[in-house]
């Protein structure tokens, strides 16, 4: 077994296609320490720049000294702590759902949840660029998995049209992590009304970003609906760690019960969690930061004339620079790299063959500065590379 793993690794090296981690020796932002070396960064999903923020990090120390560091025990032992509960109860409210359930990550909570309220009898409808953990959701519930063309409206009508399934589930990224673009949701919940279906949402890239003062991608739509459960990640814009699933109050409790990953995993320590309710006040109160982040999107949207590459329609703090070569995609990267900045080139599996791509990602950390440096390094390795 070990030489064939050595070989595949090789091959994928060969491919272009090996994936090195970096070093970093500083604090999560957009000036980081990575291998040793200064650089300014553009790979980050902390899009309100609050992975470092002061107030965060002063309230996780009070938070781990009247809390301490660990659960203990899985939260139906004696894991779940006041901080989750205050924290399940704000978020709920946050999104405008009735309840909501944390879970250790965003990972987690995807196969916890499909996991839970599917089986062999029932089916998921999802976008065929849908991050990986909700295909592994879907496949670990054992429900008929059925994929659409990303956004594709129509086709995913004939699919559920024809399903015979006791259960129907559409799963979508509400903004596509590679991509940066927003599904049609509220096309999403017209097809559940007209096909008895529920929609569940991944707003790993919404929360904090879109919607009224950072609500996410509902929020942005301005849905409400008993057939709607989401999902966000808290260690992206939230800039900490963990996830939650929020819905209806009898979806929440169903969880409770069933969903493995919730049940048999020990949650995040509660520290986290008085850490997280902090920084969903300042996602609330973070008006001017949402501002200025998309103040930064204008201008590299603008500002960026390539003829070579170019940026794909997005309108979120994602702005992936379409590359397609796996080799080019790399190559740029590196480029970007020797002149101090940092983008990855995210190639597949993880996107599909032949869209090897730069993915950018704004943050409210940035200056407009740093956004004028990247268009330049840019433009200059259009020319050279
Ligand atoms: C990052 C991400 C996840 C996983 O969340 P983690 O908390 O990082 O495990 C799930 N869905 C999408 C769309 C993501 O981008």
């Amino acid at each position: 077994m070990l030489t064939a793993l050595q070989q595949e690794l090789d091959q994928r090296s060969r491919d272009g296609l090996l994936r090195q981690r970096r070093l970093l020796d500083s604090p999560q932002a957009e000036h980081i320490v990575a291998n040793q070396k200064p650089y300014l960064s553009f790979c980050s999903n902390d899009y309100l720049g609050l992975a470092n923020h002061p107030k965060l990090i002063s309230t996780m120390q009070q938070a781990a000294g009247a809390s301490g560091v660990g659960s203990g025990a899985s939260g139906l032992v004696t894991g779940h702590h006041r901080y989750h509960d205050d924290l399940e109860k704000q978020l709920a409210a946050f999104v405008g759902l009735p309840a909501a359930l944390l879970f250790s990550t965003g990972y987690m909570a995807n196969i916890g949840v499909l996991g839970a309220l599917l089986g062999r009898e029932d089916a998921i409808f999802a976008d065929k660029l849908n991050h990986a953990c909700l295909n592994d959701g879907g496949y670990y519930s054992l429900a008929e998995f059925h994929r659409y063309a990303h956004n594709d409206v129509a086709t995913l009508e004939k699919l559920l049209q024809a399903s015979t399934a006791k259960h129907k589930l559409i799963a979508a990224d509400a903004v596509f992590s590679m991509d940066g673009d927003i599904a049609p949701i509220p096309d999403y919940l017209a097809l559940c009304e007209r096909y008895d279906a529920y929609l569940y949402i991944d707003d790993a890239h919404g929360f904090g970003v879109l919607g009224e003062h950072g609500r996410g991608s509902l929020s942005h739509f301005k849905l409400k609906s008993p057939r709607i459960i989401m999902m966000a990640t808290l260690g992206k814009a939230a800039g900490v760690a963990g996830a939650f699933v929020a819905g209806e109050q009898v979806v929440i409790d169903y969880l409770i019960q069933k969903a493995k990953s919730y049940v048999y995993s020990t949650p995040a320590p509660p520290a986290l969690s008085a850490t997280l309710s902090e920084s969903v006040r300042l996602i609330e109160q973070g008006d001017d930061l949402r501002q200025h982040l998309f103040q930064l999107i204008a201008y590299l949207r603008d500002n960026l004339k390539l003829s070579r590459w170019r940026l794909m329609p997005s309108d979120t703090a994602i702005q992936p620079l379409m590359v397609g070569d796996n080799k080019q995609a790399l190559l740029l990267s590196e480029y970007l790299q020797t002149h101090g900045i940092l983008v990855p080139a995210i190639r597949p599996p993880t996107v599909p063959v032949g869209t090897a791509r730069l993915r950018i990602s704004l943050s409210a950390a940035h200056r407009l500065d740093d956004v004028k440096q990247l268009t330049s390094a840019l433009h200059q390795a259009e020319s050279v590379l």
